[in-house]
């Protein structure tokens, strides 16, 4: 077995990981990072920037959200059954953050909102290929560099299986490195941020009851197993819900152009089984909110709708609603593709000369679907009182041919499960601090509720590398002797 002595072990090297070595090196302490694959960085990869409050970006743009107003916004929306002193935190320091993050060599694009409900609390990380998904794997290299150059040590494609414990207090890990042999970790703390269990179906399945590959289709990054969590709750951590970061997805696309999905996530007509209208679809583009749609109808399904004349709005003027992460689309091809796509035999995207046709292709029922169609056509003209759906949306389904296709509940992964303080210490089910156990990010973030709050975009990154330093300061005074965590 090899051995290697530390004051501080961080398990894994996600944004979480990355932001509490450098925070725990930088204050003083000896820090090893494990990792289960050969790179660092984690999920944050694919994504583009951390939420900030009360920035200077903000501020220059005129888009300035104080930190009372986004704490006492996110508080009424989870009905303030989360930790109020952990959001504080997070959210007190996000700014201070965005600094550090620059004093590393990180540049921002600025603030931005996701969609036009949110604020501009999203922070996208500049690159020299503009704005764009993966923007982020630039702010996880330069939190890399910076580790190193503090002196952390790296071992990559070394998964760690186990949290040692003597008497109450934290003293070691257990994992296993690149050759297949056993490393025994001594430390004094140890942080766990093993990115949730966004892979792991038999975990999805016992802590929230969706049948990923069924009736979810997470699109976690291979390898957030649980691993993290599992190893929390046996060194004594109190297990708190595991929930989804819940999104939604148009199913059937494989193979087919970005085009085919693209049109199906404008705010088009969305129906259940029953042919009825579920919700105002102007709300659709904050993916919380249409996962949970999705997910309180019968089989979680839901059908988005459209005809000819609408797709040919979007091929002349382009699509209604844009994001950062799908600037503007090119659709030209949307026709060409659902034909490819009726060609192949898909059973998720649909096509018919009638409404009626296309109901009994989606498998719904024709009549109040057509009921459905006649009503929103007529709001098209008068104005919804049905779900108060803006004006410029609403565009009539008259002209063949008919379109449509699955929504189906999705996610970026899991979030919570392990119980933390505000000083991310973990706590057993008494709340008290595990003497030198510490966990962020993903693994640790209960803030929520029962749905991610995209009200903030840029939150679940933000509380990654936010949750990361508190934990590094936390377990850098810990291991110093001032610690905070109560000795049993
Ligand atoms: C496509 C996509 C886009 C996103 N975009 C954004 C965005 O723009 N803004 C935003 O706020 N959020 C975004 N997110 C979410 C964000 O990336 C995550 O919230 C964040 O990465 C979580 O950080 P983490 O460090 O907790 O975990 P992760 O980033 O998931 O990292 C976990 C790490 O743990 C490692 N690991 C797992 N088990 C072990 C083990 N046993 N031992 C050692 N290592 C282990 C994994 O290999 C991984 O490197 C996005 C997510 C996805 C999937």
């Amino acid at each position: 077995m090899k051995q290697y002595q530390a004051d501080i072990v961080v398990v894994a090297a996600g944004p979480a990981g990355l932001a509490a070595a450098v925070q725990a090196a930088e204050n003083g302490a000896r820090v090893i990072v494990c990792e289960k694959t050969a790179m660092t960085g984690g999920a944050a990869n694919m994504g583009m920037g951390p939420l900030g409050i009360g920035t200077r970006y903000q501020r220059q743009e005129g888009k300035e959200i104080t930190l009372e107003k986004a704490f006492n916004m996110f508080m009424e929306y989870t009905h303030y059954n989360v930790d109020a002193r952990l959001v504080r935190r997070y959210f007190a320091q996000s700014a201070d953050t965005l600094d550090w993050l620059e004093g590393m060599g990180v540049e921002f694009e600025g603030a931005f909102r996701y969609f036009p409900q949110s604020e501009a609390t999203w922070h996208i990380v500049k690159t020299d290929k503009g704005i764009g998904p993966r923007a982020a794997a630039v702010m996880n290299k330069a939190l890399y560099n910076r580790a190193v150059e503090l002196g952390v040590h790296f071992l990559l494609k070394t998964p760690v299986q186990k949290i040692l414990k003597e008497g109450p207090k934290v003293c070691g890990v257990l994992a296993t490195d690149r050759d297949g042999e056993a490393v025994q970790i001594d430390c004094k703390a140890a942080i766990i941020c093993t990115g949730g269990a966004g892979g792991n179906k038999q975990m999805i399945l016992e802590e929230t009851g969706y049948r990923h590959g069924e009736d979810l289709f997470s699109f976690a990054i291979p390898g957030l197993v649980g691993d993290g969590l599992r190893m929390a709750w046996e060194a004594g951590a109190d297990h708190m819900p595991v929930r989804m970061e819940g999104a939604a997805s148009v199913e059937g696309c494989e193979g087919l152009s970005a085009s085919v999905s693209s049109v199906f996530y404008q705010p088009n007509l969305l129906v259940n089984w029953l042919g009825e209208r579920v919700m105002n679809e102007e709300q659709a583009s904050n993916s919380t909110f249409l996962h949970n749609v999705v997910s309180h109808q019968k089989d979680k399904i839901c059908f988005s709708v459209l005809d000819r004349s609408i797709v040919e709005h979007y091929e002349k003027d382009g699509v209604d609603v844009r994001s950062l992460v799908r600037p503007n689309p090119d659709v030209s091809d949307f026709c060409d593709n659902m034909e490819k796509a009726r060609e192949q035999g898909n059973t998720k995207l649909y096509q018919a000369d009638s409404l009626r046709e296309l109901a009994e292709k989606m498998g719904i029922d024709p009549e109040r679907f057509e009921q459905t169609v006649t009503a929103y056509n007529g709001y098209c003209e008068t104005g919804d009182t049905e779900f108060f759906k803006d004006k410029r949306f609403l565009l009539p389904i008259w002209k063949a041919p008919f379109y449509a296709a699955r929504i189906r509940p999705s996610g970026y992964g899991t979030v919570g499960g392990i119980r933390i303080n505000e000083n991310c210490e973990a706590c057993g089910p008494d709340f008290y601090p595990i003497p030198g156990l510490y966990a962020a990010g993903a693994d640790a973030c209960n803030i929520y509720d029962d749905s991610y709050m995209f009200l903030l975009p840029g939150n679940s990154m933000g509380f990654a590398i936010n949750s990361g330093r508190i934990a590094g300061m936390s377990a850098a005074e810990y291991v110093s002797g001032k610690g905070l965590s109560k000795e049993e």
